[in-house]
Order: structure tokens, then C-alpha cells, then sequence
């Protein structure tokens, strides 16, 4: 059962809790978050909400009134698991003071549209969402921030950063070479108790670990798996593991990241997003079609893969995810499906024992995406694939290396830039707008705020690789 605030109210008093820390995600996808001592903690909170100034957030409230409002979100209550004076942990929606509405381009708002829309149609009554993201543990760099400096601080024009045992001295002997992480025992998996820590930590705030590895890339690549959840919980899950990870990372010494593709030459970090919809408690992905799919899970399929390149404006939503969207890294290139193919931005897997676990798994999402964002956005076109019966084509179960270049050409590709998917956006977000979801204010921010912070500035500057051809 829900708790109510009565409850959280019992359970802060319980746990002698003395800051309540509330946090909300920004229009970019970092947590956000101010505290109040727990003198402060009382019912009209949940009702009202607490004031604060949005306009230094960025994305959000320049134009409109800068004071915005949180409203906790009771259901999310937790002890934050690092704070050194016992904290409970709060996940809010944001609200316009003056309206009391929900905010338009609050994330998590739109995620929770996105759910009532799904319900709206009928279709399904819950959209389940299981994502994988893959990370890298460095030691712990100290880097000037400043954009002019952070380049000439790699070591070298390949943008190799020391893993550690690369450091002059290290112990290289059980280093383990690109793409070789996977996976080895110990002493070559070195941060085999770090993630173990991580995984304590996760379940200590109610998330469900399933499994844990060292991943590809060489010494530093990890992956932990979480079960699915519906969207919104899902994406809160993936706050508390971006969270979490990085946290028990900053305690080791170490440097946690989701950025997609940190090394030239190894395997980047992708987000394979699983997804299924259920109704009245019934799986609708499962069905006597292509590798045991349903004829509406093959038109979910198509829905992703005919809006798959607007769709990674969102799930692959920095410069850097396109360097990790490249032949040769078990990252997808072509919008297509398979049972089998991995280069293929479908897969479904095979492994599904029974018609609950039937799943599509999404291979192009990185962990770079905001998740409320990436998944409304994810569902939106699966939903469109299947109000508009789209039909995904022929699996791609050929050997691609087999292909002629014609067909190969064929294929449609995903974007090779995050200018080109955020063209392809703004060509492409009818389907994103039913039932208002997402709205045309969010999508003309989201690309205008993707090319002046960043698109625009990474154009500017002159990187390693110009220096090793140009210098
Ligand atoms: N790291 C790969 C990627 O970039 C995925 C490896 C895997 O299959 O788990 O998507
Ligand atoms: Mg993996
Ligand atoms: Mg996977």
C-alpha cells in the first residue's frame, strides 16, 4: 500500500531523521535537491508543496514566473543511504506556483502523462521498462572543468584516460586488453567488491539488483542489472542508480560515468531499454508471430524503428553518444529487428521462458539520456507503431557482414550525429504530442538547448584528433 504522509511523517520520526532532502529532475535528466530540517516536515507539504527559484535551472523558467514549486511525492520516501545525519529522501513533481498546474517541462510530468495516455487508449493498462545501463569506474580524475582545458588533460590524442593500472607503475599484469573485460574473474576483474557495494546499497533503497558483472571494455566497465518497473518507477530507479553508483564510486576514490563512449577503440556504455505492456495482468507482447511476438508487439517494433532516429534526440541525447553508435562495439547502427542480430537497434530475446517475459529490448538508448524523457518518448512511438498498425518489415537475421553494399544501404540507419537526430526531431514529434505529453514548448527547448550548450560549443572547439592531423 501507498504510504501516506501521516506515514512518512511516522517513519522520519522513527528513524530520527533530521534534514528531508527533496529532489526533482532537471530538464537535462541530473537530480536536483534542497533539504528541510525535519522540524519543517509536516502533511500540507504534500498538498501545497515548497517554493524555490527555477530560474537557475537550466531549460526551465526563464520566461515564466522563476518561482517554481515541489510537491514530494510520498509514495518515493527512503533513507538517503550517504548522508552522514539520517535523511529521508523525497522525489518530487514540479507545479506552477500561480496555477498550481504541473509543470509542462517537468520531466517526471511528462512521464506521468505518458502513462495516463497509455491508459487513455485502452491498449494496455501498464508499459513495463527494463534498462541496462553500462558505466565506467576511472580512478578518480581531477580535471579543470573549464572547457578550454579538459582536452589537453588526456593523455593522450587516442582521448585514452588512465584506467588505473595504464598509471607509469601500476600493476599491468592482470590488466585485461580492450573488449577482453568480459569477464574474467579476479584479480583481472579488479572492482568486483565495488560493485558489490553498489548492488547493498541499491537494495537498501528498495531496488531490485538482479545481476552484476564486469563488463567488455577493459579494466573499469560495469553493469548492473535492475528488474523492471513500470515507466515512472523505472525512471526513478534509474535516478537511484545513476545516484547510487556514482556515490559509491566518490567513496572509493573513484570516478563513476555514464558517458557513452569515454575510449577510442573499446566498447562504449549503451542502455538497453527492455520493454513490454501488459493489461488486466496479462502479457500483450507474447503471441504466435516472428520469435514468438504478437502482431502488436511487431507494430510496437515498427512505431520504434520508423521514429527511431527523433527518438535519439532523446535516448542519445550528447555528441559523445554518437561516437558510440559505430560498427564494431556491439553498439546498433541499423533500425532494424532480429532474435539474433545485435547489430540491430531490435532484438528480441529468446531466452523468454514464458509469455510473461516476452520483451522487445531496445539496443541504442545510452545512459546518458534523462529516463523520464527517453521512455515517454520511447512508448509514444511504440504506441504510434500500433494505433497506425506499422509494420516493422523483414527481420534482419542476416549475417550483416554477409550484406552487399546495396543492401546494406538499404537499411535505414540510426543518426551519425546528435545534430542530425535532433533534425530529425524536429521533423518528426507528431506522435510525441497526443495527449499532450509532450508539448511543442518542450521539444523547441530540448533542441535549442541541445545546440547552443552543446552542440554549438563542441563545434567551436578544436579536439585531440585535429591536433594529431593538424597541429
Ligand atoms: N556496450 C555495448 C553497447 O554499447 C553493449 C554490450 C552488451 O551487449 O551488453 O551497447
Ligand atoms: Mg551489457
Ligand atoms: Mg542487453
Amino acid at each position: 500500500a501507498a504510504l501516506i504522509a501521516k506515514d512518512v511523517i511516522a517513519l522520519a520520526r522513527e528513524a530520527k531523521v533530521t534534514m528531508i532532502d527533496l529532489k526533482f529532475m532537471d530538464f537535462v535528466g541530473i537530480w536536483q535537491h534542497f533539504s528541510i530540517p525535519v522540524s519543517e516536515l509536516s502533511e500540507e507539504i504534500f498538498e501545497e508543496g515548497l517554493g524555490f527559484d527555477g530560474s537557475s535551472i537550466r531549460g526551465w523558467a526563464a520566461i515564466h514566473a522563476s518561482d517554481m514549486l515541489v510537491i514530494p511525492d510520498v509514495t518515493t520516501a527512503v533513507l538517503d543511504p550517504f548522508m552522514k545525519h539520517p535523511t529521508l529522501s523525497l522525489i518530487c513533481n514540479i507545479f506552477d506556483p500561480i496555477t498550481k498546474e504541473a509543470y509542462s517541462r517537468d520531466p517526471r510530468n511528462i512521464a506521468m502523462k505518458a502513462e495516463r495516455y497509455l491508459q487513455g487508449t485502452g491498449i494496455a493498462d501498464t508499459a513495463y521498462f527494463g534498462p541496462e545501463p553500462e558505466f565506467f569506474i576511472f580512478d578518480e580524475i581531477r580535471y579543470d572543468h573549464g572547457p578550454n582545458h579538459a582536452f589537453y588533460k588526456l593523455d593522450s590524442v587516442e582521448g585514452q584516460w588512465n584506467t588505473g593500472r595504464d598509471e607509469p607503475g601500476g600493476n599491468l599484469g592482470y590488466k585485461p586488453r580492450y573488449k577482453e573485460g568480459y569477464f574474467p574473474v579476479a584479480p583481472t576483474d579488479s572492482q568486483q567488491d565495488i560493485r558489490t557495494e553498489m548492488c547493498l546499497v541499491m537494495e537498501q533503497v528498495g531496488i531490485r539488483v538482479e545481476r552484476q558483472h564486469h563488463e567488455v571494455a577493459t579494466a573499469g566497465q560495469a553493469e548492473i542489472d535492475i528488474r523492471f518497473n513500470s515507466l515512472v518507477k523505472s525512471a526513478d530507479q534509474l535516478q537511484w542508480f545513476k545516484y547510487i553508483v556514482k556515490n559509491v564510486s566518490h567513496r572509493h576514490g573513484k570516478t563513476a560515468t555514464f558517458m557513452p563512449k569515454p575510449l577510442v577503440g573499446d566498447n562504449g556504455s549503451g542502455m538497453h531499454t527492455h520493454m513490454s505492456l501488459w493489461k488486466q495482468g496479462k502479457p500483450l507482447f507474447a503471441g504466435d508471430g516472428y520469435a514468438g511476438m504478437s502482431e502488436l508487439a511487431l507494430w510496437y517494433i515498427g512505431g520504434i524503428l520508423k521514429h527511431g532516429p527523433a527518438l535519439a534526440a532523446f535516448c542519445n541525447p550528447t555528441t559523445n553518444s554518437y561516437k558510440r553508435l559505430v560498427p564494431g562495439f556491439e553498439a546498433p547502427i541499423n533500425l532494424a529487428y532480429s532474435a539474433r542480430n545485435r547489430s540491430a537497434a531490435v532484438r528480441i530475446p529468446m531466452y523468454s521462458p514464458s509469455p510473461k517475459s516476452k520483451r522487445m529490448e531496445f539496443r541504442s538508448p545510452d545512459p546518458a539520456a534523462n529516463g523520464y524523457l527517453a521512455f515517454a518518448a520511447m512508448l509514444m512511438a511504440g504506441l504510434d507503431g500500433i494505433e497506425n498498425r506499422i509494420d516493422p518489415g523483414e527481420a534482419l537475421d542476416k549475417d550483416i557482414y554477409g550484406l552487399s553494399p546495396e543492401e546494406l544501404r538499404d537499411i535505414p540507419k540510426m543518426p551519425g550525429s546528435l545534430d542530425e537526430a535532433l533534425e530529425a526531431l524536429r521533423r518528426d514529434h507528431e506522435f510525441l504530442l497526443k495527449g499532450d505529453v509532450f508539448t511543442e514548448d518542450v521539444i523547441r527547448i530540448w533542441i535549442d538547448s541541445k545546440m547552443d550548450k552543446e552542440v554549438t560549443p563542441s563545434r567551436m572547439r578544436p579536439s585531440p584528433m585535429e591536433f594529431a592531423l593538424y597541429f
